[in-house]
């Protein structure tokens, strides 16, 4: 950061984890993997940020199935080894104690555009001065109760802003992605002098934070923000402001960081059309945008195909909306670039448990994802006679992965039940559950299979990014609408829906789904016309130019940071 430009001010990115790097385990599933799309994007197009997050030196987890269950092993990483140590530390008071911050700095560039890069600062607590307790708060991502989780979205927010005056970063605008970040504002408005502000002096300091702050929200129902029991906040945030402006801003009966959030904020977006309209049922009187998210179309995109937009679409990488223009390459390239994908994956997929019965000519259907109840991993598997029958008439094979949340005992559950499935379905329909979901297994994924499934209870997903991740990759989706699929879906040309618009009926889904399998999917896959050809290009062509993190970023750019 020592050129002319780094005077000028950034946008600073706050979120509770990014996805820097396939094996540094600094994210736990997609709002990491966006926010690290977003820094790449950042860099390919020279758009100043700087990213703030915590250290997670102890990572989420890597999961191994053990007799048919999940079994949580540590992930640890040492930020030094990839990360330069910064010069400077800031102290931040959490309930009755000073704690230090310290950090690195990490650089995120792509092979894009070599020569550009974005600082990502990693807030790290594991320093000497701090107490054994105060040292393990920025180690786990989501871990622990909700008095070390409030604690760590203190040291994020208000560790994050301080961290940057430190040093001599100037902001331009905040963004806040998801309400973790969201104690940061509550630093802003301390800054201006209104910690015990009321009245017209407390209303001028909120309109100059708002000025400052951008708010992505990322969940679609209420119990999914983040709450605390007011007593907790004013514990340990009671040095910062005090308790009646806590209340105040933080809403209702508990303590809500969305609630803060959209207080402080200015501007404001859900992730897709639909979710913004879900938010503003929410959240009546704030003026919700609607940012559909994107992918990292470089990173997201299997070397193959890589190969063949390299020769056809020179400068894809940087405008990846030129992919529209996929519809003219041959065919037989992008059929044969799949293929090389496909076998990397079933070769990869060999190594786990049914992986010997897997075979290039059945039809691979990929579902991997967090598993938890809303995303209906069981809905494929609802009618396994249905599902034997369909196999017997289409060869058809299925690839499952996913972490639970190590709280999440249902999320646990669902793992057991597919893998018990599995077993059940054995000699009929090979279904192989690839332990350890991440961003390089997610690659392999997206990539070799030959439809992404995808069946969240609607309206929960509030976007969904792997299906986009699929589409640049020439792989249709097979999705309930919800999320970004209600603007991705053009049935039987970028894939097909599950269902109808605004039906939650899981009984109607799994139908609907048995059904278009039958009619649909699998006798275009098998069909020897050229039929799936053009529906791989499609989906490049109309999805993977569109959902990409670029067009996502130019889009906050233009409305959200410098309008
Ligand atoms: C993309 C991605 C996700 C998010 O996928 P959804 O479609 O939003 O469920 C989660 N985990 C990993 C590892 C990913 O790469």
């Amino acid at each position: 950061m020592d050129d002319p430009s780094a005077a000028l001010p950034r946008i600073a990115y706050f979120s509770m984890e990014i996805a820097l790097e396939d094996d540094v385990p600094t994210y736990s599933g997609g709002l990491g993997v966006l926010a690290g799309d977003m820094m790449r994007s950042a860099a390919d197009l020279g758009v100043r940020m700087v990213g703030v997050t915590l250290a997670s030196r102890a990572g989420y987890f890597r999961q191994e199935i053990v007799d048919g269950h999940q079994v949580e092993h540590p992930a640890s990483w040492e930020p030094a080894q990839r990360a330069r140590r910064l010069a400077c530390k800031v102290v931040v008071t959490i309930g009755t104690r000073e704690v230090w911050v310290g950090g690195w700095e990490y650089e995120v560039s792509t092979s894009c555009r070599q020569t550009a890069s974005v600082p990502v600062i990693l807030l790290d607590t594991d320093l000497p001065e701090n107490r054994e307790e105060d040292r393990a708060l920025t180690h786990f991502l989501y871990g622990q109760d909700a008095s070390y989780r409030l604690r760590q979205e203190i040291v994020l927010g208000v560790g994050g802003v301080r961290m940057l005056h430190a040093l001599g970063i100037p902001v331009h605008k905040y963004h806040l992605n998801e309400g973790h970040s969201a104690l940061l504002a509550l630093e802003l408005l301390r800054e201006r002098g209104a910690a015990a502000a009321s009245g017209r002096a407390l209303e001028l300091a909120v309109e100059a934070v708002r000025v400052q702050c951008v708010f992505t929200t990322h969940t679609p129902v209420e119990a999914g923000h983040d709450q605390y029991e007011h007593q907790l906040v004013e514990e340990q945030l009671g040095g910062l402001v005090v308790a009646t402006l806590l209340r105040q801003l933080g809403g209702g009966a508990r303590f809500n960081l969305t609630r803060l959030a959209l207080a402080l904020c200015g501007w404001v977006n859900g992730v897709a059309d639909r979710h913004a309209e879900t938010s503003r049922a929410l959240f009546p009187g704030y003026d919700v945008h609607a940012v559909t998210n994107g992918v990292h179309a470089l990173t997201w995109t299997s070397l193959p195909m890589q190969l063949v937009f390299d020769h056809h679409i020179p400068k894809w990488c940087h405008e990846p909306e030129l992919l529209v223009r996929v519809l003219s390459v041959p065919d037989a390239e992008v059929v044969a670039a799949h293929a090389q994908s496909r076998q990397r994956l079933l070769h990869t997929a060999a190594r786990y448990p049914g992986g010997a019965a897997l075979q290039p000519q059945r039809m691979t259907l990929g579902f991997a994802r967090r598993m938890t109840d809303y995303k209906r991993p069981g809905l494929l598997f609802s009618d396994l006679e249905r599902l034997r029958a369909l196999a017997r008439r289409w060869p058809l094979q299925v690839l499952v992965a996913g972490k639970a949340h190590p709280h999440d005992e249902p999320g646990k559950r669902h793992i057991a039940k597919l893998l018990e499935w599995a077993r059940q379905l054995e000699g009929e329909v090979p279904v192989v559950f690839l332990p350890d979901y991440g961003v390089s297994l997610a690659r392999q994924l997206v990539a070799g299979v030959d439809v992404w499934l995808n069946t969240p209870l609607p309206p929960l997903e509030a976007s969904g990014t792997s299906g986009m991740k699929a589409a640049l990759n020439g792989v249709p989706s097979l999705s309930v609408l919800d999320g970004w699929w209600l603007e991705g879906w053009e049935e039987g040309v970028t894939g097909w829906a599950i269902g109808a618009d605004g039906d939650q009926d899981a009984g109607r889904h799994a139908a609907s789904l048995y059904d278009k399998l039958e009619t649909a999917v699998l006798p275009a896959w098998h069909a020897a016309d050229g039929r799936w050809a053009h529906i791989m290009k499609s989906a490049i062509a109309r999805n993977g130019s569109y959902f990409n993190s670029h067009r996502m970023l130019r889009r906050y750019a233009a409305e959200a940071y410098w309008n």
